[in-house]
């Protein structure tokens, strides 16, 4: 039995690994991994975050048309509807979570809402931890990943930093919109590692 889930950590498992293709589910197990290794470091509840990190991109796999709905139907951010998967699955996938896995937990689903983007002053250490497990998990291979692992063995915040300036800095180079989110994010962290 776990706190966060009506159902043992196995179940749990399983429902995510039925949404997802064996590739994802694989990243999710990897951030479940990176995620409890800074859960301990850094003092946030072990339990808690092997839940947030299992089911962090459980909807990643829906379609547009079901997060159109759900956007619709919960009377989300109608702004929402400008964006995409990349963002609906953590936004708009925490309402499913919510509804399909009977997880209320607010900081766990705080901690999905905000893993693509991460968040200013509302962003809980296990949110941090989230974000941070996601962006480092021992399956990701882009340019710093080594620096980013050892600036946030360091520092959580000094992590998170490094994340959302890196994020912008690529976005920006590939001329991409940036959630305001993101834009958020990056002026609250600026100044606090
Ligand atoms: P994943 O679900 O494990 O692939 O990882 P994430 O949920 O963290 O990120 C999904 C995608 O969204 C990544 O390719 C990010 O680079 C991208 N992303 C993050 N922030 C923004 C943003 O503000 N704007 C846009 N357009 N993409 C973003
Ligand atoms: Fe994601
Ligand atoms: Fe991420
Ligand atoms: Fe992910």
């Amino acid at each position: 039995m776990t706190k966060y889930f009506d159902g043992s950590m196995v179940e749990l498992e399983a429902k995510v690994a039925a949404q997802l293709s064996d590739y994802r589910f694989q990243h999710v197990l990897r951030v479940r991994d990176y995620a409890c290794q800074l859960a301990k470091q850094y003092g946030v509840d072990m339990q808690k975050a092997e839940v947030a990190a299992l089911v962090h991109d459980y909807a990643k796999e829906r379609s547009d048309a079901e997060f159109l709905a759900v956007i619709q139907s919960r009377h989300l951010d109608p702004d929402l509807v400008n964006w995409g998967n990349y963002i609906w699955h953590g936004v708009v996938g925490a309402e499913m979570i919510q509804a399909e896995l009977g997880i209320d937990d607010p900081e766990i689903l705080a901690a999905v809402r905000q893993h693509t983007t991460g968040a200013g002053a509302d962003m809980s250490l296990l949110s941090q931890v989230i974000f941070m497990a996601d962006y480092l998990e021992i399956g990701r291979t882009f340019p710093g990943v080594e620096t980013a692992r050892a600036v946030t063995a360091q520092s959580l915040a000094a992590g998170v930093k490094y994340q959302i300036v890196h994020t912008v800095l690529h976005l920006v180079e590939k001329e991409t919109p940036i959630y305001p989110k993101s834009i958020t994010t990056y002026n609250y962290w600026l100044p606090r590692a």
